[in-house]
């Protein structure tokens, strides 16, 4: 079984590195310095040019957007060769997903669109949850392959479906950030220190993953180290509005919060923390959450 990942960015390159230790990998980098690096570090080894594809069995794609994965796919599907399964691990959108299933098809190729889900650590540890759409008994012929960083696979449904789950837990992720901000911001105007009232929070039924490991390392610890930017956040929550307008659902929660970080994305700029969208807020109420003294 021959593999080959493409885009090392900061999920790709450990996801690319669990792939080479089972299968052999070729790798591909717009920056080709990271991928001179993955060559060392897992032995894998660059693709001198597209044409070096031809042989692979499983295509891996992490990308930022649709946009940059359907940029790339006629230089990929001029020498990919038949029976070809292509999982897309891009957050992307669930229309892109959908063409690219077709134009697969038609060369008799297969696509999954297979967004992940778990952060960087994740990534690192080799435990990312993997959610696909598209055909059942392509997923399950490559199911071994996407196991070598992944702890849970789901397939969610037909072509689409994958991305369409990943944007909802996106939308979530976007809420609960900005809820508990404010909340937050409140109870501190009211006296009550960030750090105890998540350790009252986390204890009770209001909790979330964004209360019990984001907001205690990243807004109480002032850290906000940029592992997934609000950039990318932003555009998942966009990806998610559009969806729920297309499916004439009325959606006033996601909406606001696609509002909300798009301002914030403009205040804060797009290479930040997806947490310091929580900074948008402080600044709105002229205080800082977790400053403890
Ligand atoms: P990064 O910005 O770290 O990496 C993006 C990758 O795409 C890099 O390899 C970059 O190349 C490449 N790239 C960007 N633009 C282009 C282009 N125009 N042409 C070719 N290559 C390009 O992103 P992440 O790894 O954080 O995210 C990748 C995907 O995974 C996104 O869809 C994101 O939403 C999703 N995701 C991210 C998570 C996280 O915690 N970071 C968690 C779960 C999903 P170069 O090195 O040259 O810049």
């Amino acid at each position: 079984m021959k593999t080959a990942f493409l885009g090392l960015g900061i999920m790709g390159y450990p996801m690319a590195g669990h792939l080479s230790k089972q299968f052999e990998t070729l790798v591909w980098n717009r920056t080709t310095t990271k991928a001179e690096s993955h060559n060392i570090e897992y032995s894998t080894k660059t693709i001198s040019n597209f044409n070096d594809l031809s042989s692979v069995d499983v295509l891996f794609t992490c990308f930022p957007t649709s946009k940059e994965v359907i940029e790339l796919a006629p230089k990929i599907l001029e020498v990919a060769k038949a029976g070809l399964v292509w999982v897309d691990c891009t957050s992307g959108d669930p229309a892109s997903a959908r063409a690219l299933n077709r134009m697969l098809e038609e060369r008799g190729m297969f696509y999954l669109d297979a967004p992940v889900s778990g952060g960087v650590a994740g990534a690192i540890n080799g435990k990312l949850t993997v959610m696909v759409g598209g055909d059942e008994s392509s997923l399950e012929r490559v199911k071994n392959v996407i196991e070598s960083f992944a702890a849970k696979i789901v397939h969610c449904g037909p072509s689409g479906a994958g991305m369409a789950v990943k944007a909802a837990n996106q939308a979530l992720l976007g809420v609960n950030i900005l809820a508990l901000s404010e909340v937050l911001l409140g109870l501190e105007k009211a006296g009550v220190r960030t750090s105890t009232a998540l350790d009252v929070i986390n204890a009770s039924s209001g909790r979330s993953n964004v209360s019990m490991n984001l907001f205690p390392e990243r807004v109480v610890g002032r850290g906000f180290p940029a592992t997934f930017a609000l950039g990318l956040m932003a555009k998942d929550v966009r990806i998610a509005s559009q969806a729920l307008r297309e499916a004439r659902v009325p959606s006033p929660i996601t909406s606001l919060t696609e509002n909300l970080l798009e301002i914030a994305l403009r205040e804060l700029g797009p290479d930040v923390d997806h947490v310091a969208a929580s900074q948008l807020l402080e600044r709105w109420a002229g205080t800082e959450l977790g400053i403890e003294g």
